[in-house]
């Protein structure tokens, strides 16, 4: 059956139909494709109004409706997608959101436009039942999750801080789950540290040592040493802190010629029980700064934790109640957007479709999978309690 007819059938579910709007609006990072304007179209009926806070090419919206009941639940979602890859290789063209049996096809299909639709699709069903008494909803959606996300999320959180309106907790839609929708959430994140080592030494002739400093032997040391640091004790529940070198480059291309100078790079990804001085202030006695060493260390991305309590409860007894799963706490993965509603003191837990196949060719979910989620969404929203509850 083509898709167009299946994706027209008078029984589409709400969450399906949004999903493949989605899709069907290409939008590479950091491009939107209209897709904002669409969320724009579904929730303006049901009473939101929208706040630009656009900057630079990044397109960033607030979509917020007012409540009868206490406290802000925040929504926070991304609208642009990593890069197709060939498209020749796909099953089905990356941006025709086609369904074939119980599969949608598309790139944004687990990461993470579908999870957007399941969210729009639970404030429908929330806000159709009558006497329903809501808190004021937030949604905070960005086009610039999968680029540099300099400009995207923490920009949405700067607004919200200076206009007063930050919610008090935050679901994060990413694909966090592994085999089935809730089997896991995320609780937390590690940070990330960069470190650029530059040395500085002395060219010369391999078989006059004594008149060279070599590149290749301080950088070997260096690395050595920071690669050994011990980090103490991890928070539990996280993965403990990691660095790895993942570039090293010197040598004039001749065999008999000592380098003069050389480069690597370390990527820490850090536990919440340390923080950024105290990663600084290891390597630094590691490994000291001389006329010959350089560090060059930048903190890429904050570490967080959101504690055992009332909003992962809140979620995790939503999952239970909709599918019988017992939810894992995880902190794995790399880096999110969550870090930036987190580091403004908001509980957040990411809760969102499979990820088995999202940044590849031919991502795609099972529709099952948007019917639950959205059903997840309705559950929690309708029982969330507001800020007393967290
Ligand atoms: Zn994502």
């Amino acid at each position: 059956m083509p898709a167009q007819t299946q994706q027209t059938a008078p029984k589409q579910p709400r969450a399906l139909k949004h999903a493949v709007e989605l899709i069907r609006r290409p939008s590479v990072t950091p491009e939107d494709g209209g897709c904002q304007d669409y969320i724009e179209s579904v929730l303006s009926p049901l009473g939101f109004k929208r706040t630009r806070v656009d900057c630079g090419e990044v397109y960033n919206s607030i979509y917020t409706r007012l409540g009868e009941e206490n406290g802000i639940l925040a929504y926070a979602g991304h609208t642009d997608v990593v890069p197709t890859g060939p498209e020749a290789q796909w099953p089905h063209p990356p941006f025709a959101a086609t369904v074939e049996g119980n599969v949608l096809y598309g790139r944004g299909a687990q990461d993470m436009k579908a999870g957007i639709a399941c969210w729009m699709a639970a404030l429908e069903t929330c806000l159709a039942k009558a006497n329903s008494h809501l808190p004021d909803l937030q949604l905070l959606i960005t086009s610039d999750e999968e680029g540099a996300s300099v400009d995207g999320t923490i920009r949405l959180v700067e607004y919200m801080q200076e206009h007063g309106k930050l919610p008090d907790a935050a679901i994060v839609g990413e694909p966090s789950s592994a085999e089935h929708v809730g089997d896991t959430v995320r609780r937390g994140r590690r940070g990330v540290v960069h470190v650029y080592l530059n040395i500085h030494g002395k060219q010369g002739h391999s078989a006059y040592p004594q008149d060279a400093e070599n590149a290749i032997h301080h950088a070997v040391e260096a690395a050595h040493a920071i690669m050994h640091i011990d980090w103490g004790m991890p928070t539990p529940g996280f993965p403990p802190t990691s660095c790895q070198f993942t570039q090293m480059n010197s040598g004039e291309g001749a065999s008999n010629v000592i380098p003069g100078q050389a480069a690597a790079f370390a990527d820490i990804r850090y536990n919440p029980a340390l923080n950024f001085e105290q990663i600084c202030q290891r390597i630094k006695s590691a490994c000291p700064m001389s006329d010959i060493v350089n560090l060059d260390i930048r903190h890429e991305a904050a570490a967080f934790h959101t504690p055992d309590g009332p909003l992962l409860d809140l979620v995790c007894d939503s999952i239970r109640r909709i599918t019988g799963i017992e939810t894992r706490r995880d902190t794995g993965g790399g880096t999110s957007d969550g870090r930036f509603l987190a580091s403004a003191g908001i509980p957040v837990v990411e809760l969102g479709l499979t990820n088995d196949t999202i940044h590849q060719i031919g991502e795609r979910v099972a529709t099952a999978e948007l019917d639950e989620l959205t059903r997840i969404y309705t559950d929690i929203i309708t029982h969330f309690e507001g800020p007393t509850c967290l």
